[in-house]
């Protein structure tokens, strides 16, 4: 039925809107790359439906997205020929601003509108920014597969409302016409336009079509203008690497991770052999808001030979890289494959654990040969990566080499050393890597399990991140040297300590003898053990936890967990 009906955008959908209209006002051109990015996903999905049934086509296997403007109507539309929406899609995608988050991402406003602007684009509002151009717009769509009635119209003029209503359409896809706004009717224009695609949608896998502007015919009659191919119109990563330009692979990035900003680095290989693939790969330049969400999606877009499978292919990588992006294409699968198969297929491991390996050495990489970038990667998410250890037992030692933690080496609460730099610190006759794991910096930075150490000049690790001890409890040793927690059991400093100092300790164990006798008979049950120490240099006594039990960070944290 053609009934029209009146819905509302959520509370929160009005000043989401507002807000990204005025963040991304001086990047207005980016609405075309975001509507691009859309008709591109929407004839993935159709080619995809389409491997099972292909009389989605309608005879029209053709796909491609068309740009069209209106100078003196001050319009510009961008049709497309793929999957198309029926009428509750309608309302399920373009009526819901921001996907779930919403509340969660409006604390996180900061009224800076520099970095507003990278949350809005973390969230993702592809097509809303529609709205930065435009006052007005009308989207005409019909689902692949269904009858021309089937139509529908939604329109909206970026207030808190919306209409939908059933209308006749007989091209199945989408249809997004902008009634420009006074201050950007410089986009209805078609050097304007051509200049923008060139810019944000070469690497569009389907051409993107546009009229070639009118020639002045010479003996003055008007002829229809030509189609004109505006992008290179072949997917990016069957590209090879030297024909890709740094900026096209930025593009990309953008175009597959809905993110807005840049990635920090990428990969992109081709695999020959036994298995055939093609990976591209990508490290985000920021941890998306819900990084620790359990139903967050993650994981790889799956092509088959040029085929869009599915997006969030999570097979390919471990969950500690969940927040690498990127494609892989494989020439072995089916075109019918499912998560299911995925899941049980052989060489999907091994593709995993090959891509995994390249994501670490990409890491690696970026360690030795840009550390600025390293340090970024780390403070976004270094809490991650310290669940590697835990999760990816082959990938062990790779994987402790790219940990960063704080130290007594500078006293700071940046994460900034890695192993290899306290090794190489390491004092003559030290056999064990020292830390200390507390609920904040300040604690561990100021413990009095530190004393003796600090004397001595031997370096300890600073941990206070709450994955802390359940990465210690993984890594058992780094190139052949133990881990001890310097809060933990006895402490034996071993060669550290010369036979003077040996000598020393002796003889006061042996005078203060009596003491501890009395200090255990007056705390009896309330301790297991009393012991002199040879820790501290200033504070008198400390409790320690025994060497087998459960660090004191771990126990608060299973107490806060009501165990
Ligand atoms: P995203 O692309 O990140 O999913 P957008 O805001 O850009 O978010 O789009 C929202 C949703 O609207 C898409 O996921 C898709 O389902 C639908 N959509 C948008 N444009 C089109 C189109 N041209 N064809 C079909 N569906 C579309
Ligand atoms: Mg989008």
């Amino acid at each position: 039925d053609a009934r029209k009906e009146t819905r509302g955008f959520q509370t929160e959908a009005k000043q989401l809107l507002h807000l990204m209209i005025h963040s991304l006002y001086s990047n207005k051109e980016i609405f075309l790359r975001e509507l691009v990015s859309n008709a591109s996903d929407a004839a993935d999905k159709l080619r995809f439906e389409a491997v099972s049934n292909g009389d989605l086509y309608e005879g029209d296997a053709d796909l491609k997205i068309r740009i069209d403007f209106d100078k003196e109507a001050k319009t510009l539309t961008i049709s497309d020929n793929g999957i198309g929406m029926s009428r509750e899609e309608v309302v399920d995608n373009l009526g819901t601003i921001a996907k779930s988050g919403t509340a969660h991402f409006m604390q996180n406003l900061t009224g800076d509108q520099k970095k507003d602007a990278q949350l809005i684009g973390q969230f993702g509002v592809g097509f809303y920014s529609a709205f930065i151009v435009a006052d007005r717009v009308v989207v005409t769509t019909r689902r692949a597969g269904s009858p021309a009635s089937d139509g529908v119209r939604w329109e909206c003029t970026g207030e808190a409302e919306f209409t939908v209503e059933s209308v006749e359409k007989a091209a199945r896809g989408t249809t997004v016409e902008l009634h420009l706004k006074s201050d950007a009717e410089e986009f209805a224009d078609h050097w304007r336009l051509r200049s923008i695609i060139k810019k944000y949608s070469d690497h569009i896998a389907i051409p993107v079509v546009m009229k070639k502007q009118n020639p002045v015919g010479e003996d003055g009659d008007k002829q229809e203008p030509e189609d004109e191919v505006i992008n290179t119109a072949t997917a990016l990563w069957t590209r090879s690497r030297s024909d890709v330009t740094d900026e096209e692979y930025k593009e990309f990035y953008k175009h597959i991770s809905h993110d807005f900003s840049e990635p920090l680095s990428w990969s992109h290989n081709r695999v020959e052999g036994k298995l055939d693939y093609t990976s591209l790969l990508f490290i985000p330049a920021r941890a998306p808001f819900d990084l620790y969400n359990r139903d967050a999606s993650r994981g790889l877009k799956l092509y088959v030979q040029r085929t869009f499978i599915m997006d969030d292919a999570e097979q390919f990588l471990p969950l500690y890289l969940r927040f690498i992006k990127g494609v892989v294409d494989s020439n072995d699968l089916s075109l019918n494959v499912s998560r299911e198969i995925l899941q049980k297929d052989p060489n999907i491991d091994a593709m995993r654990s090959a891509l995994t390996k390249r994501v670490l050495d990409m890491l690696d990489k970026m360690a030795k040969n840009e550390p600025e970038n390293y340090s970024k990667f780390w403070n976004e998410f270094g809490q991650v990566m310290k669940e590697g250890p835990a999760e990816d037992f082959a990938n062990r030692d790779k994987v402790a080499k790219l940990l960063r933690f704080a130290s007594t080496h500078t006293d700071k609460p940046e994460q900034d050393q890695s192993l290899d730099d306290y090794v190489a610190r390491m004092k003559d006759g030290q056999e064990k890597v020292y830390y200390i794991a507390a609920e904040n910096f300040n604690t561990a930075k100021n413990s009095p399990h530190l004393e003796v150490f600090r004397k001595k000049g031997i370096e300890v690790l600073l941990l206070s991140d709450r994955v802390d001890e359940w990465l210690m409890s993984h890594l058992y040793e780094f190139e052949g040297k133990q881990f001890q927690d310097v809060g933990k059991g006895e402490l034996d400093l071993g060669k550290l300590d010369t036979d003077e100092e040996k000598q020393a300790q002796e003889k006061v164990a042996e005078q203060l003898k009596p003491l501890l006798e009395r200090v255990k008979t007056v705390l009896d049950e309330a301790v297991s053990e009393v012991r002199i120490t040879h820790r501290l240099t200033e504070s008198p006594a400390c409790v320690v936890v025994g060497a087998q039990d459960m660090g004191a960070q771990m126990r608060r944290i299973l107490e806060a967990a009501g165990q």
